[in-house]
């Protein structure tokens, strides 16, 4: 998978393209990893695979590896987790059911949200499916560009601040499977399940030693230890989650094109724990 060409160069195993809520379409987003010195990025859209064969056929002959994966979203009591998903079998039955029962419920919560925003602002549905590419994964940040098209906010990030935040009014959540059900669809898939960004400050206060321990027990293999918005005051527990059950540790930047500040390569994966990745899939 990762040949020489690739090796010495950064790993960056988390980014976004306009499959799900990235700027770029995945052919862009290679062109942006080879312009920022990556040798391997994954490309990893929310509950979905569709940007894989794009992706892989635009870094033939670059010497850029791209890593098959997606970002699985996942419900825990009130607050979404994301599991990283690499080299699963994008054909599972059970895995292509779940991720076209995310999108469908993302698709009717997105639209419940726009139509209470659309009471106070001028924003209609079609404002925002009609920017959003066919078929993509669509989420909050697709109802921030509209609001930044239609001249409302100035950008996603201000969106996000006001009124797209679960604080905001209009915000509504989308369901999604329980964290070990997305890690058993992976594993299912014969892929190999990474809890991303598991210090972020929403979900990892509702985790405990049972709780990892079960996700263990399901086949989690990871955790991106190195990613910006885990919470410095949250990452000596998952440390020692990390060590306690061997687990896999990845950094990555959680690239999003032009819609997060997030530059490709801000964190990286150890070679190592590529290789680890790489010998669990089947
Ligand atoms: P959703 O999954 O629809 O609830 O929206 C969450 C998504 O929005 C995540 O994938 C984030 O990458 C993205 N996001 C969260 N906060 C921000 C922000 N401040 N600016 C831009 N994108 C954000
Ligand atoms: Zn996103
Ligand atoms: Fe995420
Ligand atoms: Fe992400």
């Amino acid at each position: 998978m990762v040949d020489d060409t690739a090796r010495g160069r950064p790993i960056d195993l988390h980014t976004h393209s306009v499959v799900s809520d990235g700027t770029e379409t995945p052919a862009e987003l290679v062109a942006a990893a080879l312009a920022a010195g990556l040798g391997t990025v994954a490309i990893t859209d929310h509950d979905s695979t569709a940007g894989w064969a794009e992706a892989i056929a635009a870094a033939e002959g670059t010497g850029l590896t791209v890593l098959p994966g997606l970002e699985l979203s996942t419900q825990l009591e009130y607050a979404s987790v994301h599991v990283l998903g690499y080299l699963v079998d994008p054909a599972d039955a059970d895995l292509l059911a779940e991720m076209s029962r995310i999108r469908q419920e993302r698709l009717g919560r997105a639209e419940a949200m726009v139509g209470r925003i659309a009471k106070d602002y001028d924003l209609s549905w079609a404002d925002v499916i009609g920017r959003a590419a066919p078929g993509a994964t669509i989420g909050r940040p697709h109802i921030a560009d509209a609001l930044v098209a239609k001249g409302i906010l100035p950008s996603r990030e201000a969106a996000f601040r006001t009124i797209l935040n679960w604080r905001g009014g209009y915000y509504q959540p989308h369901r999604a499977p329980l964290p070990v059900t997305g890690v058993e669809l992976i594993v299912g898939a014969g892929g190999v399940p990474v809890i991303a960004h598991p210090g972020a400050r929403g979900p990892s206060s509702l985790f405990d030693d049972r709780k990892v321990r079960d996700l263990v027990a399901a086949g989690l293999a990871g955790l991106e230890l190195h990613h910006r918005d885990n919470a410095p005051d949250r990452l000596p527990r998952w440390r020692a989650w990390a060590d306690e059950h061997d687990l896999i540790v990845t950094g990555s930047s959680d690239y999003h094109g032009a819609g997060k500040p997030n530059r490709l390569g801000e964190h990286t994966t150890d070679p190592a724990q590529l290789a680890r990745i790489l010998e669990r899939a089947r």
